[in-house]
């Protein structure tokens, strides 16, 4: 009885503390704007596999993050995200994974939500090269990479192929953007590499898709002043973070939110505005130039 008593009573709060985040949302977030950031969609939920070594959503659960920014937010296009006359989100997808076009595509498309795709080309180029971190959880749960299973490889840890990433590039909702080659901390990375990784990406990007390039993210939102000032000069009209190191370059910093669950109480509470203040301001005054660049 003193159970089912101390579980209603969290139940209760729990609605309350949602419905005081749907307020806080109205107050705070309704006139903004937010950048979301996505990473993997499986096809399901695997039992026998730790969650740490799997996607963080699966395609249900996404349906289920859109079915409730849908009724709150717009899906904005890139380039209305960076005029900033109107508000809502602009959804963002990291590191070009496979999953990506066979799992979240199709929810984007059902939702008729745009997206920009910041791929990687490492994992491109050979989609079993895959991207150190999707390494490292290959090998915490089966030891060797090569012990994979065949399906879990590309359910999990593959790279788009390159017909995948041209389907993307003529695709009406999906934005292409870089991620660099082979996703390293960038703040780490010597004068040389930093310039390989930024220009060798969108080098091959545009020649696949044939589109122009004009923005990228900071693999794991890595990011100092000197990365930040190598991606303006590379020709790139903007970058895309996790969290603003505010070193002056607002269009280079652009703070992005990851959502890692699809509850409605998780999504309340992280787009409530109070976890993080949503964009107001026009991020770009020549925003003509997105997407018609030097690319
Ligand atoms: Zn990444």
């Amino acid at each position: 009885m003193n159970l089912i008593r101390q579980a209603a009573d969290i139940a209760t709060r729990l609605l309350w503390y949602t419905r005081m985040l749907e307020v806080a949302r109205r107050l705070l977030a309704s006139r903004g704007r937010f950048v979301l950031v996505f990473h993997g969609v499986a096809g399901r939920r695997y039992k026998d596999i730790p969650h740490a070594v799997q996607p963080w959503h699966t395609a249900a659960e996404f349906q289920q993050t859109l079915r409730w920014l849908a009724t709150r937010f717009s899906f904005l296009t890139p380039e209305e995200f960076f005029r900033g006359d109107q508000s809502g989100v602009l959804l963002t997808f990291d590191d070009g994974l496979a999953n990506n076009v066979t799992h979240a595509l199709p929810v984007l498309e059902e939702f008729e939500a745009p997206a920009v795709f910041f791929v990687s080309t490492q994992h491109v180029i050979a989609p079993r090269n895959w991207l150190p971190q999707k390494r490292r959880q290959a090998r915490r749960h089966w030891a060797r990479e090569e012990n994979v299973p065949e399906e879990i490889a590309v359910e999990f840890f593959d790279g788009m192929s390159v017909d995948q990433l041209v389907d993307c590039g003529i695709h009406p909702l999906i934005t292409i953007g870089a991620h660099t080659v082979s996703h390293p901390l960038l703040t780490q990375c010597d004068d040389q590499q930093l310039t390989y990784e930024l220009i060798e990406t969108r080098k091959f990007l545009r020649a696949v898709t044939g589109q122009p390039v004009a923005t990228m993210a900071y693999p794991t939102g890595d990011y100092d002043r000197r990365v930040a000032t190598a991606v303006r000069d590379a020709g790139y009209q903007a970058a895309f973070a996790v969290d603003s190191r505010r070193v002056g370059m607002p269009l280079f910093e652009i703070e992005r939110l990851g959502l890692y669950e699809a509850h409605p109480a998780y999504l309340a509470a992280k787009l409530s505005g109070l976890y993080r203040r949503p964009i107001r301001e026009p991020l770009l005054p020549e925003q003509h130039k997105i997407g018609h660049g030097s690319g």
